[in-house]
């Protein structure tokens, strides 16, 4: 059952129902007095449980299994390892769809026209929701007078004509890119003569057709903004070209299932990536896992496609994994040039519908999802015979998942599945985490460098500024030295682009009042509100509370409000003042919301509509592009002072990172970092790019302070809404955890927000030594959480286990 219970339930079949049964066909199945489930078959068998009394199935719901084997295999490990239900791993795996239950809210889907497709049963639903704009499982039973009515349900959500609640619906329309083309009247040498003879005399418009001649020769499409950069030309020039039927206009929208492009072949790899790929291919003789350790733009996405080749010729499946939804839209694209529709995109922006697709065409090994490119919840598709994994950017935290259950981490998941299918996985990033690097030298993973940037590209010049001193030289201009601004503008004096990396978005963290010093805080939470400037409003970042920006303080009524610290729109609206010539951009979660809101903003990015691209973390994983000479850093000293264990490794590959996005294809591009502590040890190894220097002073202080990769970390936390119940609750927890591990027990902290949602926070850190067995303590810890939950002043409390907290 798709729930956060242990155990598993029996119900009673016929005969003929046990016949056609199979482990991995899912069941409409009623539960507990009124409530209705769609359970999965784990077992067939024909002892009767004593405790209770096994009830009938409603229906089987699948003709085929929808969930294999080696999935159920997977489920199993990730909840015995990261100790949750396997009925939670079931719902999360599951696209929605799949799991209606009675509680489900379904809606009719405006744009559907086809009533004649649909069954009388079918259409009846429809009706209902003509005159109701929502029904419920149990409303749909009441409609149809019958209790069987999952199979209608789904029928008419695969129709299209209906959909549930989690769908997304979309609003955004995708931005197109705009691409130029010959007229189709143009095509033969001799009218290709005739009409530059006819533009002899219209030099600019002359100048955009040869300059387009010149960009055809490459046989890639030809983007209108390129065209009108290289010619130096403008829009209106390629509009009346256009006009006069010489050249058209045409788009491509990049993202969706389909592809009908061309496709290329794979690109001549360079000699290092040469010898990468041939070590890889070795270390895989031996072991199971390798990392690839690649620099910034040293081309790792080409040696992966050689790899994905080679299985893709043996007829096996393919996951490549990336940390994060913005990242899809560019290796798509590359992806696509070389491997064509064998292609499917598989993560949460993807309407519901869209899922349920790609679930099935996995399952039934379909060549159009051969291979699959997805978010982290891509490890959980029914894959029957995978022969590759790729974790790109497998430092991400990303690939952590903290809530709901089951907490997982993708790229630890992705190696006990690979060696299910008895498949390869190869981990790639330039700054490994120091657990995958760890397990490198320790022999467990394969190891391979690859050391240079494509084209021979060296890596960006690192600058530290010193803020400190600016600011007492008074050399700083808002958040700006002079030294940031006066690369900027050499950057885009010679037409390059500037990426600004701030990692906090909003105008301002903290607003503050000058009388008697209060902050708004959160009603829900015990943080302060951030100002967003262009809407007026304090907004919790943890919660959706929002209000408008009060006119006075709150507490003292004096209209001496000032913000404090500063974020991405902040910066933009500064950068708006400083530049008022150039275009400006913004990336962070409030500008990229909806399925193509990343799109758009890479997509003009990548036009070069934008001139500076301001943006949080999102800008530091993986993209690629091709003009950005610049990459500026704000605020080091904020990702420094962060009060966990893992900040320094962090701040580095945020940083190396980021900066990797600087000076790509040509020449060598700038980094600028601003911060109060220039002599900082990571931003030495920054500057430095020196991970090894990095690597080996943050393992050595894992080890003094008993941390991974050495220690293991179970990390539990209680909420509540009654400090005192959690409170309570979490002293004796410590005590009974302290009987069991003594000294390893840290705790009980709150953490740096200690109310969210009105729920008071409290955590406990187990630490497990290397030699100490983790089953038997979890097994220890199980035991004492249900004594715990015995206790009925506990009972309330909600208990959540971390396993390889982050
Ligand atoms: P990484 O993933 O290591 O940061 P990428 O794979 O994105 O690097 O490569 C950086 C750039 O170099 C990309 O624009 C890519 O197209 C180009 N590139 C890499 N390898 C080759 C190759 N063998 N031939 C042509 N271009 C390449
Ligand atoms: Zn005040
Ligand atoms: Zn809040």
């Amino acid at each position: 059952m798709p729930i956060p219970i242990q155990k598993t339930f029996t119900y009673s079949v016929t005969d003929d129902e046990a016949e056609f049964l199979k482990k991995g066909m899912r069941v409409a199945v009623s539960f507990g007095k009124t409530k209705m489930f769609t359970g999965l078959v784990l077992n067939i068998h024909e002892k009767a449980p004593t405790l209770y009394e096994a009830k009938e199935i409603h229906q089987i719901l699948d003709e085929q299994p929808l969930v294999n084997d080696l999935q159920l295999k997977h489920w199993q490990w990730i909840s015995n390892y990261y100790m949750c239900s396997l009925g939670d791993v079931y719902r999360a795996s599951l696209p929605s769809a799949f799991l209606l239950e009675s509680e489900t809210v379904v809606y009719k889907n405006d744009t559907f026209q086809e009533e004649s497709i649909l069954e009388d049963d079918e259409f009846l639903i429809f009706e209902a929701l003509q005159h109701q704009s929502q029904l419920t499982i149990h409303q749909v039973v009441d409609v149809l007078g019958k209790k069987k009515v999952m199979p209608i349900v789904n029928e008419l959500i695969k129709k299209s004509a209906i959909y549930i609640k989690e769908q997304i619906y979309e609003q955004y329309k995708p931005k197109l890119i705009k691409y130029v083309r010959l007229h189709p009247s143009y095509t033969s040498d001799a009218s290709l003569t005739a009409l530059l003879e006819e533009l002899s005399r219209a030099k600019k418009q002359r100048d955009a057709v040869l300059t387009f001649f010149q960009l055809s020769t490459t046989k890639k499409p030809i983007k209108a903004k390129d065209l009108e950069t290289k010619a130096k030309v403008s829009s209106s020039i390629l509009k009346s070209l256009v006009d006069k039927n010489i050249f058209e206009f045409y788009e491509i929208q990049i993202d969706r299932i389909n592809y009908v492009g061309d496709t290329n072949d794979l690109k001549q790899l360079n000699e290092f990536q040469e010898v990468a790929l041939k070590e890889i291919k070795e270390t895989f003789k031996e072991k199971d896992v390798t990392l690839l350790h690649g620099i910034t733009s040293s081309g790792k996405t080409e040696v992966y496609t050689k790899l994905i080749q080679e299985v893709l010729d043996a007829g096996k499946q393919v996951l490549f994994l990336l940390p994060e939804i913005a990242l899809t839209t560019q290796i798509i694209t590359r992806l696509q040039v070389y491997f064509g529709d064998q292609i499917s995109v598989f993560h949460s922006k993807y309407s519901m519908n869209e899922r349920v697709e790609v679930w099935h065409n996995v399952l039934e090994n379909k060549t159009k999802a051969r291979i699959i490119l997805g978010a982290r919840s891509s490890i959980f598709l029914p894959f029957s015979n995978l022969g590759l994994i790729v974790v790109d950017e497998e430092h991400e935290t990303s690939y952590k998942q903290f809530e709901p259950s089951p907490r997982y981490n993708a790229r630890d998941a992705a190696i006990v599945l690979a060696k299910l299918h008895k498949a390869k996985i190869l981990l790639g990033s330039a700054t490994p985490s120091l657990e995958t690097y760890f397990n490198a030298e320790q022999k467990k993973y394969g190891f391979v460098a690859l050391n240079r940037r494509f084209g021979n590209v060296q890596l960006p010049k690192i600058e530290l500024i010193d803020v400190k001193e600016k600011q007492r030289k008074k050399e700083m201009k808002g958040h700006f030295s002079d030294r940031m601004l006066k690369l900027i503008q050499e950057a885009l004096a010679l037409k390059e682009q500037v990426i600004l990396f701030q990692n906090r978005r909003g105008y301002s963290p903290v607003v503050e009042c000058k009388t008697c010093g209060v902050s708004p805080q959160c009603p829900n939470c015990d943080v302060s509100l951030t100002f967003h400037k262009f809407r007026h409003e304090l907004r919790c970042h943890y919660c959706s509370y929002q209000r408008a920006m009060p006119n006075s303080c709150g507490a003292c009524g004096s209209n001496t409000l000032d913000t404090k610290g500063f974020g991405t729109e902040q910066i933009e609206l500064e950068l708006k003042e400083l530049f008022p010539d150039f275009k400006i951009g913004r990336m962070d979660l409030d500008t990229t919301r909806g399925k193509f809101g990343y799109q758009k903003i890479i997509g003009s990015f990548e036009a070069r509509e934008i001139d500076v691209l301001v943006g949080t973390q999102m800008l530091s994983k993986g993209l690629d592009f091709d003009n950005v000479s610049l990459v500026g850093i704000l605020n080091a000293d904020s990702m420094l002072n962060f009060p966990d264990f893992r900040a320094h490794e962090r701040a580095y590959q945020m940083m190396v990172q980021v900066s990797g996005r600087a000076g790509r294809s040509k020449k060598q591009g700038n980094v600028a970092i601003q911060t109060y502590n220039p002599n900082h040890k990571i931003l030495q190894q920054v500057s430095t790019t020196n991970y090894i220097a990095m690597y080996k002073e943050q393992l050595q202080e894992r080890w003094q302070y008993k941390y991974p990769p050495y220690y293991r970390l179970i990390k539990i936390t209680l909420k509540h809404r009654d400090y005192n119940k959690v409170d309570m609750g979490v002293n004796w927890l410590f005590k009974a955890l302290y009987n069991s591990f003594g000294e390893h027990v840290l705790g009980p902290t709150a953490p740096a927000v200690s109310r969210v949602r009105n729920q008071h926070i409290k955590n406990i850190v187990i630490k497990i030594p290397p030699k100490q067995s983790l089953v038997s303590t979890k097994n220890q810890l199980i035991k004492i959480k249900s004594t715990f939950d015995a206790v009925k002043d506990f009972r309330p409390i909600r208990f959540i286990i971390d396993v390889d907290a982050y």
